[in-house]
């Protein structure tokens, strides 16, 4: 025989509770909702989309933070700010390639929250640094960096 601990007596009464008062107040309960929804089409479908759009634009806030916050993460790691010409603010600042094979690294571990994970897990690999676009560009043209030029 099985002795049932008090939290599986809990439960099993739960069931039988939630069972009754499904039974009890399901139909009723659905009946009414659908009536509310038929005579409130225009309110409902409002209603809806608030919902919808509330909850997206926290979703979207929410990721927006975490991409963020691990960028931050990542060029802090790599010092913090452009290796050529020392530019601090964060928004203005790339993780580039030292050996400029980015593209080929970014098609293998992929970009934005990928890639900075996967730097993070691989501790900081010290093949990269922090560039701002500037200084990105000008490497990205094959140049000499404009502020090296002088
Ligand atoms: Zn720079
Ligand atoms: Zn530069």
């Amino acid at each position: 025989m099985t002795i049932r601990s008090d939290n599986d007596v809990r439960k099993a009464e739960k069931a039988v509770y939630d069972k009754a008062r499904r039974e009890r107040l399901g139909q009723e309960w659905i009946d009414h909702s659908v009536s509310w929804i038929r005579a409130n089409r225009e309110k409902h479908r409002q209603y809806c989309k608030t919902y919808r759009d509330k909850n997206s634009e926290r979703e979207k806030a929410r990721s927006r933070d975490y991409h963020q916050r691990l960028r931050q993460e990542a060029i802090a790691a790599y010092g913090g700010k452009c290796v050529c010409c020392e530019e601090l603010e964060w928004p203005f600042l790339s993780i580039d390639h030292v050996n400029g094979n980015g593209n080929e690294h970014r098609r293998k571990v992929g970009r934005g929250n990928s890639f900075f994970n996967w730097l993070k897990k691989n501790n900081w690999p010290a093949d990269f640094q922090v560039l701002c676009h500037n200084c990105n560009q000008a490497k990205g043209m094959g140049l000499t960096c404009p502020h090296k030029v002088k």
